[in-house]
């Protein structure tokens, strides 16, 4: 018996639209259902779901949330799709800018949204200070801004994504990156770069992110800035300048490609 489900996109979105999920079991276990907390400590069926790259928004999101990729999904309290401009009707919001950070934290696990902790107030003023909102909306500055990680779920006690977790969870930001279609992504930190810029700079795992900023590289046909994540920064507010920097450069980039 093949546990290969051949669905076309139409097909999806209906399942979807009826709450139905579909899966391609990589194991014969039976998937755990108990509370959350007891969840935190049993094994679970990792499964992974077809067809990422052909999904829309909405669909996108439902199999984020109750995605069993990996073992993350036994411990987490949520989530994080991402925050920013409202969806259009279940299409991905407009949008000018992506920015992508590395995974939640203990309270955007607990909110299930991304960078609300320390490092989301120093993103906060960031966008502020490029007349840009969390809440993605345009203003007359500037355009729509979504926020999102990849990994989107915490992994226990903020340790570094494993590559096995990053590998798994990169096709839900690619599918946004697709989708959003932003006019410029910020990838802070050293996970977001390296996820976003492994196949077009072979040296990047090698490089020091300082040694990558000042440049616009290309994802999905898209410009990315490098820049420092904000919790390094609040560890090291020296390089506040270089950040404002990378910032500048973006916004140059926007306006004028
Ligand atoms: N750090 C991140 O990279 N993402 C978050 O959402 C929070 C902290």
């Amino acid at each position: 018996m093949t546990n290969t489900l051949h669905l076309d996109p139409r097909q999806r979105a209906m399942l979807a639209e009826m709450g139905v999920r579909v899966w391609s079991p990589l194991s014969e276990a039976a998937v755990v259902e108990a509370p959350a907390e007891e969840r935190k400590s049993l094994p679970v069926a990792i499964q992974r779901t077809e067809g990422i790259d052909q999904m829309g928004w909405s669909e996108l999101q439902t199999t984020v949330s109750t995605c069993q990729a990996c073992a993350l999904c036994s411990s987490r309290t949520h989530t994080v799709f991402g925050v920013g401009a409202p969806a259009r009707e279940g299409q991905a919001p407009q949008v000018d800018w992506l920015i992508v950070g590395e995974a939640p934290g203990e309270s955007e696990d607990l909110q299930g949204e991304p960078f609300v902790g320390q490092a989301g107030k120093l993103l906060d003023n960031m966008l502020n200070a490029m007349k840009l909102t969390r809440s993605g909306e345009p203003t007359p500055e500037g355009g729509g801004v979504f926020i999102a990680n990849v990994l989107k779920c915490r992994p226990p006690g903020n340790r570094n994504p494993k590559p096995e977790e990053v590998a798994q969870c990169l096709p839900y930001l690619e599918r946004q990156v697709a989708l959003l279609k932003p006019k410029m992504i910020l990838a802070m930190g050293r996970v977001a770069v390296q996820a976003l810029l492994q196949q077009s700079v072979p040296e990047v795992d090698s490089t020091p992110l300082g040694k990558l900023r000042g440049r616009v590289y290309q994802y999905q046909n898209l410009p990315v800035v490098v820049t420092y994540h904000p919790a390094y920064v609040l560890r090291n507010l020296p390089e506040k300048a270089k950040v404002w920097a990378d910032l500048c450069l973006a916004m140059a980039h926007l306006k004028n490609p």
